[in-house]
C-alpha cells in the first residue's frame, strides 16, 4: 500500500512515520510513505502558499493553486484513473476502526493536510474524495491527523504486524474493548497475574479474556454494546453484570 501526504511540513510526517513498527514496515516494503511538499508548488518568489480570507476574519487560508499543482504532479506520477484523496479536517466523518479497515483495501491513498484556517474551498471541491476527522477538537494542522490515520490503516496491511492475529483481536474487534494484558514477572508490587493465564488451559483463558472484554467494555465504553456481537451466554453474563452494578450503586445510595 502506498501513502502520499500533501503537506507544508514534510519533515514532520516523515520523521514521525519512519520510526518503530511503521518505519520497519516501510523498510521491508510492506508499505511506502511519501510526503509531497506543497510549498514547492508555489509560484510566489518567497514561496508563499497562504493569503487573507475573502470576507475578512482571523488567520490565513492556504491557496488553491499550489495544492492543485502538487496534486496534479502526483497524479501524473501515480498514473491511475481514480485516486482517493482524503482531506484531514475537523469537519469530516470521525475515523473509526471500521473506516480504517475500508481504507486498507486501497492500493494508493493521498492525504491532504491543511494548516492555518484551512484550504480554499474550490480546490477541495476539485480533488477531495473523503473528508476525515480524528475527533471533535481542532488541531493546528492536518499532519498529526494524517499520521494517526496512516498508523491505524498500516497496522491492517498484511505483513506490517509481525503476528497477523494481534490486529484481529484488539479493541474494537467485535465492538468490544480488549481484555487486560500481563507480562513477566508473575508478581509485581504485590499484584499477581490472574491464575487462569498461568494455567496453560487455552479454553479457560479464552473464556476469561472474553468475559474481561465484556466487563471492561461495560465499565469504559458501554455505548459499544449497541453493535457488539455477543452470544446468548455472553448476553446473560452482561445482564448479570449490569444487575450486580445496579445493586452496588443502590447499596451506596442507602
Ligand atoms: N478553520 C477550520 C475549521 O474550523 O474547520 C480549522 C482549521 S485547523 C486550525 C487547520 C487544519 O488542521 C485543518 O485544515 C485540518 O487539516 C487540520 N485539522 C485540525 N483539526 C483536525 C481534526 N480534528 N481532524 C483532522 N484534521 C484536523
Amino acid at each position: 500500500m502506498n501513502f502520499y501526504i500533501l503537506t507544508l511540513f514534510p519533515d514532520m510526517v516523515m520523521q514521525g512515520l519512519n520510526t518503530s513498527i511503521i518505519g520497519r514496515a516501510v523498510e521491508r516494503g510492506c508499505i511506502s510513505i511519501e510526503a509531497v511538499d506543497i510549498r514547492k508548488y508555489s509560484e510566489d518568489k518567497h514561496f508563499r502558499v497562504d493569503d487573507y480570507p475573502y470576507g475578512g476574519g482571523a488567520g490565513m487560508v492556504m491557496q488553491a493553486a499550489p495544492v492543485y499543482r502538487a496534486y496534479q504532479d502526483l497524479k501524473e506520477r501515480i498514473h491511475k484513473e481514480r485516486i482517493r484523496v482524503v482531506y484531514m479536517t475537523p469537519q469530516g466523518s470521525v475515523l473509526s476502526q471500521n473506516m480504517a479497515q475500508e481504507f486498507s483495501k486501497e492500493e494508493e491513498l493521498v492525504f491532504l493536510c491543511g494548516h492555518y484556517e484551512g484550504i480554499d474551498e474550490r480546490v477541495l471541491e476539485l480533488i477531495v474524495t473523503d473528508y476525515l476527522s480524528i475527533g471533535d477538537y481542532v488541531l493546528t494542522g492536518g499532519e498529526l491527523p494524517a499520521m494517526v490515520t496512516i498508523d491505524v490503516i498500516s497496522r491492517l496491511v498484511p505483513g506490517v504486524l509481525s503476528n497477523a492475529a494481534s490486529a484481529e483481536f484488539e479493541s474494537f474487534h467485535d465492538n468490544l474493548l480488549e481484555y487486560p494484558q500481563y507480562t513477566r514477572p508473575e508478581e509485581y508490587m504485590g499484584k499477581r497475574v490472574p491464575e487462569v493465564l498461568l494455567s496453560g488451559h487455552h479454553a479457560n483463558i479464552e473464556k476469561w479474556r472474553r468475559e474481561q472484554a465484556i466487563i471492561r467494555t461495560l465499565e469504559r465504553r458501554p455505548d459499544l454494546f449497541e453493535r457488539a456481537n455477543l452470544t446468548e451466554k455472553e448476553q446473560v453474563f452482561l445482564e448479570e453484570l449490569k444487575g450486580k452494578r445496579k445493586g452496588m450503586v443502590e447499596k451506596e445510595i442507602h
